[in-house]
């Protein structure tokens, strides 16, 4: 079996397994905002945490952290179940941060009695006045000293819906020296009169944020709360408000913090894909040109190749950029042990087999996958007629133009040798149609010492009369910067691509006609495809989820 080294992560529990906590005690949560649908970044902490449930035999849930109601939908909701899920993790148990409200309420009630909160009724920017600034210490405000009857009554008044958005706010009373800026008496709740998805018009305060998490996690007795690395500074108030409440005989949970991943080229974060979605930029959350698990899904990416790329990225304590080439080359890894070969031509130049009988037509062995002898082989019509692709053919060409031109001798895949003889060409020179003669005795498999001799190109073709016509959808970069986000005076929409999306119709074998929504493809020297959402019986639409080579320009 494969030894793999420890991340950092697994180094701390480790340690903290030799310290004394016992394996029973470990868990672990995912814990997406349901504000948009999950992206590639998010695929590195659910790969994180799952990884880690997997490795220890421990738990893990799948916490929503709802505590915005004027961002979260149950869209979202559902989105990000079916994504996990299509990832291939299974969680222990659902969970919602909205079922805590009772419970945080109830705390936050006795953190007002024990002096640690007070209600603010100053608004929003006085308050963020007198947080001072990094190196000088912030001022107190006027209602710090507010005595705790008053507080609790206020604080209720608040719940009961008696005040209107921004006349008060519960605050932790912490330190207005604290060198933390997080830790100036931070807000606790906020009034707003808001219908959350799940507890409706129940409650019009809602908890932040640092109120929220880590108090979550206690709930669920989660033992390494594993967040993204801007919440290090938070990590002081998070074990603040744990000081508040954990009692002796249950597990304190400990945050510990990882690097976001960035992918290149595109963008991760909900708020920015959210742009592109309302922007009209590009058709949902689950274009395939999006960064999103959704998107990746419908291009054709496999669970296995975005699980397989987390892996080799592994996790960082520092920020960096993944080239989308690296997530590129896990998906084609996987196409080419899974995907069926067939042939389709994209920009098609009629071929016509002039020594080929009219009317003629036969049925040539193509074997599926080279690289899997189990899946077997299917017939292909050839016939007279044929297209090629318009790039494969010149007139005139050096030596190393492998591919056909005038007097010149190609293999048809799966078929013949043929001879370019002539071409007809329309008036602005355009090629129209190339005469070809085919040998006879020289067809692929056949063991005849013709069909043995090597010549230089190989091409793939379609028979005219039995080919099919399918919408394709070509994808370029979906920005034209490899950081669109990063540029200090350009806005990340800037880099927008105008041309990520290229629709043309393609001629493929007939064997493709029932092909089904998801199915994955290799069309032989084009890439690796597959059948789009949008695709029907009689309008087959397929997109190129990434093409056979690294062909992108660095
Ligand atoms: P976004 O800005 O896209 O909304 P977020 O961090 O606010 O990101 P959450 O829904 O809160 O999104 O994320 C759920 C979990 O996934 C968190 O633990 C978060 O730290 C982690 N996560 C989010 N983005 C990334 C990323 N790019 N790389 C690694 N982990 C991430
Ligand atoms: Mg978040
Ligand atoms: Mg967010």
């Amino acid at each position: 079996e494969e030894v793999k080294s420890l991340n950092f992560i697994e180094h701390i529990i480790e340690e903290d397994l030799e310290k004394g906590y016992s394996k029973e005690e470990l868990r672990f949560r995912f814990p997406p905002e349901p504000n948009g649908y999950l992206h590639i970044g998010h695929a590195s902490s659910i790969c994180l945490n799952f990884g880690l449930g997997e490795k220890y035999n421990a738990p893990v849930n799948l916490r929503f952290d709802d505590t915005n109601p004027a961002k979260e939908e149950k869209e979202y909701v559902e989105a990000i179940k079916r994504d996990v899920e299509w990832l291939g993790y299974e969680w222990e148990s659902e969970r919602y941060a909205s079922d805590y409200f009772q419970q945080l309420y109830d705390w936050a009630v006795e953190l007002i009695k024990n002096g640690k909160a007070y209600v603010d009724s100053q608004t929003s920017e006085e308050i963020a006045k007198q947080k001072g600034t990094p190196t000088e210490p912030g001022t107190a405000s006027p209602y710090r000293d507010r005595p705790v009857e008053e507080n609790l009554r206020l604080f209720e008044a608040m719940k009961n819906g008696d005040f209107k958005e921004g006349e008060h706010v519960l605050r932790a009373k912490i330190d207005m020296a604290s060198t933390n800026m997080l830790m100036r008496d931070p807000v606790m709740y906020r009034v707003l009169h808001k219908a959350h998805h799940r507890t409706n018009t129940d409650w019009c305060i809602y908890p932040l944020y640092d109120w929220t998490h880590g108090e979550s996690d206690y709930i669920e007795q989660v033992s390494h709360s594993l967040c993204t690395l801007e919440f290090l500074p938070h990590r002081e108030l998070y074990d603040w408000f744990l000081d508040q409440l954990v009692s002796e005989d249950r597990l304190r949970p400990k945050q510990r913090e990882f690097a976001r991943r960035n992918l290149s080229h595109t963008v991760v974060s909900k708020r920015k894909l959210l742009q592109l979605v309302e922007g009209g930029h590009v058709s949902g959350w689950d274009d395939p040109r999006m960064p999103t698990i959704s998107g990746l899904r419908r291009r054709g990416y496999t669970p296995e190749s975005i699980r397989n790329f987390t892996d080799t990225i592994g996790i960082a304590k520092r920020e960096n950029v993944v080239d989308v080439s690296l997530l590129e080359f896990h998906i084609r890894e996987h196409l080419n042990k899974i995907a069926p070969r067939v042939m389709a031509v994209l920009n098609p130049l009629k071929l016509v087999i002039t020594n080929y009988g009219e009317g003629k037509e036969e049925w040539l062995d193509a074997e599926n996958n080279p690289e899997d002898e189990s899946a077997g082989s299917r017939k292909v019509p050839f016939s007279r007629e044929l297209y090629i692709e318009q790039e494969d053919f010149r007139e005139e060409a050096n030596r190393k133009f492998f591919r056909l031109k005038l007097g010149g001798e190609v293999r048809l895949k799966n078929g013949y040798i043929i001879k370019a003889e002539s071409c007809t060409k329309d008036e602005a020179g355009n090629i129209l149609e190339v005469q070809c003669t085919y040998d006879p005795k020289s067809k692929s498999g056949s063991g005849t010492e013709e069909s043995l001799r090597k010549v230089k190109g190989t091409l793939h073709w379609v028979s005219i009369p039995h080919a099919i016509e399918a919408e394709v959808r070509l994808y370029d970069r979906l920005f034209n910067d490899p950081t669109p986000d990063s540029h200090k005076d350009k806005d990340f929409m800037e880099f927008v691509n105008p041309d990520s999306l290229t629709k043309l119709t393609g001629y493929l074998e007939p064997s493709l006609k029932n092909a089904q929504i998801g199915d994955r493809f290799q069309f032989q020297r084009l890439g690796y495809f597959n059948v789009d959402l949008d695709s029907t019986k009689d309008n087959l639409v397929f997109n190129r989820t990434v093409t056979l080579r690294d062909t992108w320009a660095k």
